[in-house]
């Protein structure tokens, strides 16, 4: 692997009250406290829904914690008459790192298509935050055989519309789809063939620095007993988490073992 810094993301989707975000971080921290953890060896962020960020973010700057946080969409536009949406400048000023976009959840339960997410994207980037862009095939297009080219396609329907300097700042999560929270995880293989091709595709639209620089995650039932085979994998450069980050123990010792 190249000089890159892994990411351990958790995506703690709709759950958690500002209650319950409080005391888990409070845990976490205490868990990592005790295991000596190593922030600049593997960097920790949280994605907690709106609700929960701004609790998250005093006790952060309270105690001058190192763990990240972010959110897990953003609204395309900046301000104005938009009812329920919440802008990047706002995000931002809660002191967030990353944004999710384009979550298979999101593309399937609201209307966020390719335009979108690349407005997402940007709007992400604008504000001074970094995007981690979700790709991954469904079942259907892993059983075609096209797992390869549909997740590079979803990267590139993005980055053919980025600069150089915007494109070095992504996170991509390759998450398959039939992966997210059905308890079947990628093979080691499996996620590093999508990682690499991901990461080429990366070279041939930009150049290696750009293609050096990305961190690509994987994504989909990652727990402690997966972890490491994954990790070892050249261009898996971390996870983005859904069900195992809802427990502080499991993403202590996921961030560990990373
Ligand atoms: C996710 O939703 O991003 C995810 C990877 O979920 P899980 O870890 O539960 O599969």
């Amino acid at each position: 692997m190249a000089s890159r810094v892994p990411l351990v993301a958790g995506n703690w989707k709709m759950n958690f009250n500002h209650l319950e975000a409080t005391y888990f971080v409070q845990k976490l921290v205490w868990l990592l406290r005790d295991a000596h953890f190593d922030y600049r060896r593997c960097e920790i962020a949280l994605m907690p829904s709106f609700t929960s960020i701004r609790s998250v973010q005093v006790l952060v700057e309270a105690d001058d914690l190192k763990i990240r946080y972010g959110a897990q969409s953003v609204s395309v536009t900046t301000q104005g008459a938009f009812t329920g949406d919440v802008s990047a400048d706002m995000l931002a000023a809660l002191g967030c790192t990353y944004v999710i976009v384009g979550h298979s959840e999101r593309r399937k339960y609201h209307p966020e298509d390719d335009a979108n997410i690349v407005d997402q994207v940007r709007a992400v980037l604008a504000a001074g935050m970094r995007p981690i862009l979700c790709v991954g095939e469904s079942y259907e297009e892993r059983r075609q055989g096209i797992e390869l080219d549909f997740a590079v396609g979803q990267v590139h329907d993005v980055t053919r519309d980025l600069s150089r300097d915007q494109a070095a700042k992504l996170i991509i999560a390759y998450e398959p789809v039939w992966a997210i929270g059905t308890g079947m995880v990628a093979t080691p293989d499996s996620a590093q063939d999508a990682a690499r091709a991901i990461r080429e595709d990366l070279a041939t639209t930009f150049d290696e620095t750009v293609a050096d620089a990305v961190r690509i995650l994987y994504g989909g039932s990652v727990t402690s007993k997966n972890a490491v085979e994954l990790i070892g994998e050249p261009d898996v450069d971390g996870f983005l988490i859904g069900g195992a980050a809802l427990d502080a123990d499991e993403l202590a010792t996921i961030a560990r073992l990373t």
